[in-house]
């Protein structure tokens, strides 16, 4: 049923509704409609329509904007947010380790639904002390879309209607998560979930193309309510993070783990190839010793080999950024096929060299960050710190599946 409900005709009956209301007078009655959008979308729609990406990103804002969306917004904040989570839990895991507890290494990466929903249905409980508890971006967005933006626009959670525009179909299973439903304020923190080839749907339905659509400005209403003046360089641009086209975390983690353990830089950190391009290690070493070893695994068959190693006790690495689809975001389940005569792999070849020509972005160098956890987060080490931003897995008994999906 939640699959159902997170569909485009689910979105577009919202739209239509609110704008029955508001034109019948009562925009009292009618919902603040805000869509957040993943940076894989805007780069597979930009490839589709033969766009620059932030001439693509100003006009998907458009188009959502001209069908009923009040408030259009990219998702670096969030992306930061929950790199820098990822940073503190891996540091706090490390130190632990070293100082004799039980805690779990390696620590795996939980921004992919593909990947966790695997590991729940197939590993059960021996894998979710592995998992990191740090939420995803597009759930990170859910909560301040829900309680920070709904609060400053004095909107109760419910009565914000927040879709999040995604490269697969496996957010919608991850937004569809009991976990990521407030009981208390009936609120879902993202109510649908639209993926990249929806959205072409959508257009093509129209008879239309984006780059017939005039842009608008994605919005950033972070600092309402703030009495922060601080300039925000990334404003009004399409930026990018260090490392893969997923989110970087393996690379971001380790720039930081490098530093603040061993107080080393990370110009010497690259990440190599091992048996395919799909699964790439870098290490540090320090007087002759590893004492870091970092991987990104991308795509089943590496998945599942990491898992035996894990299983046989011979899994080497401290962290592993883990994606389900091979070539990772970029190259999700729901983005926009290549058109006639275009290889899947030359038009992810060509989204990742869009990714690379992105300005970089590092999460500390955004001042709303620190505006994030000082206000709406009740400072550093705060329990809200804990219940906004991470989250719990569950073993699911295979008999007992209440969706039956198949890996
Ligand atoms: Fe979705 Fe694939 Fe990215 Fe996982 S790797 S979040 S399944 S697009």
């Amino acid at each position: 049923v939640l699959i159902t409900q997170q569909s485009q005709d689910e979105m577009l009956k919202v739209f239509q509704n609110n704008k029955q209301l508001r034109e019948c007078g009562k925009e009292k009655e009618s919902k603040l409609i805000v869509v957040s959008i993943s940076i894989q979308p805007v780069l597979s729609l930009a490839a589709r329509y033969k766009l620059e990406p932030h001439d693509a990103f100003q006009r998907l804002s458009g188009y959502l904007k001209s069908i009923g969306a009040d408030v259009v917004l990219d998702m670096t904040l969030s992306e930061d947010l929950s790199l820098l989570e990822s940073e503190t839990e891996f540091l706090e895991r490390f130190r632990s380790k070293s100082g004799g507890s039980k805690t779990c290494l390696p620590m795996f990466t939980s921004s992919c639904p593909g990947w966790v929903c695997y590991a729940e249905k197939t590993h059960g409980s021996f894998i979710l002390p592995y998992i990191s508890s740090t939420k995803s971006p597009q759930q990170i967005q859910g909560t301040l879309v829900k309680q920070l933006i709904a609060k400053n626009r004095s909107y109760q959670a419910a009565n914000v209607y927040h879709v999040t525009v995604e490269p697969c179909y496996d957010k919608k299973l991850e937004a569809s998560r009991n976990d990521f439903y407030n009981e208390q304020e009936d609120s879902r923190d993202v109510d649908c979930v639209i993926t990249s080839i929806e959205l072409e749907q959508m257009l093509m339905s129209q008879n239309l193309s984006l780059s017939d659509i005039p842009p608008a400005e994605v919005d950033f209403p972070w600092l309402e309510g703030s009495s922060s003046t601080e300039p925000c360089s990334y404003k009004g641009t399409l930026v990018r993070h260090r490392g893969t086209g997923s989110g970087g975390y393996a690379d971001h983690v380790m720039a930081v783990a490098a530093y603040e353990l061993f107080g080393e830089s990370s110009a010497q950190l690259n990440f190599k190839v091992l048996r395919n391009p799909d699964l790439r290690e870098a290490i540090l070493e320090k007087d002759g010793q590893v004492v870091l070893r970092f991987a990104v695994a991308n795509g089943f068959r590496n998945i599942q080999n990491l898992m035996q190693k894990l299983k046989r006790g011979k899994c080497p690495y401290d962290f592993v950024e883990i994606m389900a689809c091979p070539s990772g975001c970029l190259n999700g389940g729901a983005q926009v096929r290549p058109e006639e005569g275009v290889q899947q792999k030359e038009l992810t070849t060509q989204l990742e060299k869009c990714y690379e020509e992105l300005p970089i972005h590092t999460p500390k160098s955004n001042p709303l960050v620190q505006e994030i956890y000082a206000n709406f987060l009740g400072g550093m080490g705060s329990d809200r710190i804990s219940t906004s931003l991470h989250t719990a897995y569950h073993a699911v008994e295979k008999m007992n599946t209440a969706l039956n999906i198949k890996w």
